[in-house]
């Protein structure tokens, strides 16, 4: 599904290398990879080992930067962002990687997830004194290191990253080492690649594929990585690391040509398809997917039901990119625009319309009326994970518990309401089959929130949803 109609969206994407000529090339290269993951504004900081250097705007890779743009980024080392559009629209200030310079050197800083406990130690930290320059819950962590009594960088980090809670995955680059730390949920996804000697780390392993890059691993959680002109070095800073992997990067977020801990997205999304259609039981003529993200899980459901898969939706790739729209009929005004039926395919026949999720219904709703009124004789809708009834705390703007509308809805009610003869939802557990992480014990190794309330880390009352962020100052 297009996430700027569905109201799902990723946080962010990072992007870092250590010790290439071409430093800037490359994180534009990855950056642009890891654009699905962020459309509102994107960053390098570059480090010539002297001097920091930075370059951000708001928009998509390719009009924040251009060659003339690159080639003035001089440097062997470089982190990159791609943020997300929140509601309130963010600007300038928040695009990251952030760049702090004082008297002992600087310190660039990009981040993808959501720090829970963000709100408490702004205060805490306001109160002691720091002034923040933005509403990111990112800063936060630069304010806690810079506080910190510790003498080495290296122990500023990590007691700092022992206070926050939540999901984070950051990069932090100084003009002599590139630091890499993932919280001891791991609920973000951050993997490690090589490109001749050079280390590069990115949010996505496709960001590897499109720079040449071997795989090299996946970042464990509660790890903290070092890289500088020596190499690699690992060390662990949390007390105690309990995986947790984001469920939804493999339903729906990340590029389906991605692996996360070995197991690839497009397959896993297959075999959600196959499970669903054992689970659904569907007489029908066609498959369809929801173009894109659940393509994959519509091949997987056609291959396994023996029901021809067809292109029934086309989706429109020359429609200019459109933030968040405010309001619901500017969101369908949206869906139109970006989304058609394929008459001579549905018309006339039983259509089972596969999705990867349902969060407001308002999409969906859209989608079966416009199949019905292409011919489709019978739309069932079959969706490739459990019913959202939970919020997102941790970097994924699923909207509140009052918009999720299966937080306030029967299935029998959602069908009703999105005008669908039949709607089916994957179970958890065949889903988690589906997905086929190797099982820890009873840990599945994964959050399940957003499914089943239970988060992996405490919330805290005043826990920031990501599109409130802007709320926070
Ligand atoms: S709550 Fe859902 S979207 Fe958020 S990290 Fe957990 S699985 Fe992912």
């Amino acid at each position: 599904m297009l996430a700027e109609l569905k109201g799902l969206n990723e946080e962010c994407g990072v992007f870092g290398i250590w010790g290439h000529p071409d430093a800037a090339k490359i994180t534009y290269y990855g950056l642009h990879s890891l654009q699905h993951r962020g459309q509102e504004g994107a960053g390098i900081v570059v480090s010539n080992g002297g001097r920091l250097q930075v370059l951000k705007g708001e928009g998509l890779v390719t009009e924040v930067f251009n060659e003339g743009k690159i080639e003035k980024l001089h440097g062997k080392s470089a982190i990159g962002h791609v943020r997300y559009a929140t509601a309130g629209g963010g600007g300038i200030e928040n695009v990251q990687p952030f760049l702090f310079n004082s008297q002992n050197g600087s310190l660039a800083l990009a981040h993808n997830g959501n720090i829970v406990n963000a709100n408490a130690l702004k205060h805490q930290l306001e109160a002691q004194g720091s002034i923040f320059q933005t509403s990111s819950d990112t800063e936060v962590l630069a304010h806690l290191i810079k506080r910190s009594g510790y003498l080495s960088l290296n122990d500023q980090l990590k007691n700092a990253l022992t206070m926050l809670k939540g999901a984070y995955a950051f990069l932090l680059m100084t003009e002599t080492e590139m630091m890499v730390a993932l919280d001891p949920n791991g609920l973000r996804p951050l993997s490690i690649g090589q490109i001749g000697d050079a280390y590069c780390v990115a949010s996505e392993t496709c960001a590897f594929d499109i720079i040449g890059a071997e795989f090299v691993r996946d970042v464990m959680p509660g790890e903290l990585i070092i890289i500088d002109d020596r190499g690699l070095h690992s060390e662990p800073f949390a007390l105690s690391t309990s995986s947790a992997i984001c469920t939804m990067e493999y339903v729906y977020f990340s590029r389906p040509d991605s692996n996360i801990h070995g197991i690839n997205v497009h397959t896993a999304r297959k075999s959600m398809g196959k499970q669903l259609a054992m689970e659904a039981q569907i007489d029908a003529d066609v498959v369809t997917g929801v173009p894109d993200s659940s393509i994959s899980a519509a091949i997987g459901y056609a291959e396994s039901a023996g029901i021809p898969y067809e292109l029934g939706l086309i989706k429109n790739r020359y429609v200019g990119r459109t933030f968040i729209q405010p309001s619901q009929s500017l969101r369908e005004q949206g869906v139109k625009m970006k989304l058609a039926p394929v008459r001579g395919v549905v018309e006339g026949k039983r259509v089972i319309m596969v999705d990867d999720s349902i969060v407001r219904g308002t999409t969906s709703r859209r989608i079966v009326t416009m199949l019905r009124e292409a011919g489709a004789k019978e739309v069932h809708v079959c969706i490739s994970s459990p019913p959202m009834k939970n919020p997102c705390f941790y970097g994924i703007d699923t909207s509140t518990h009052e918009e999720l509308i299966a937080s306030k809805h029967s299935v029998e009610e959602i069908r009703e309401m999105i005008g669908a003869d039949s709607l089916t939802f994957l179970s958890v557990d065949g889903m988690l089959k589906a997905i086929g992480r190797p099982q820890d014990g009873n840990q599945c190794g994964q959050c399940l929130a957003c499914f089943t309330g239970n988060y992996p880390t405490e919330i805290y009352p005043d826990t920031v949803l990501p599109h409130e962020k802007e709320l926070v100052r």
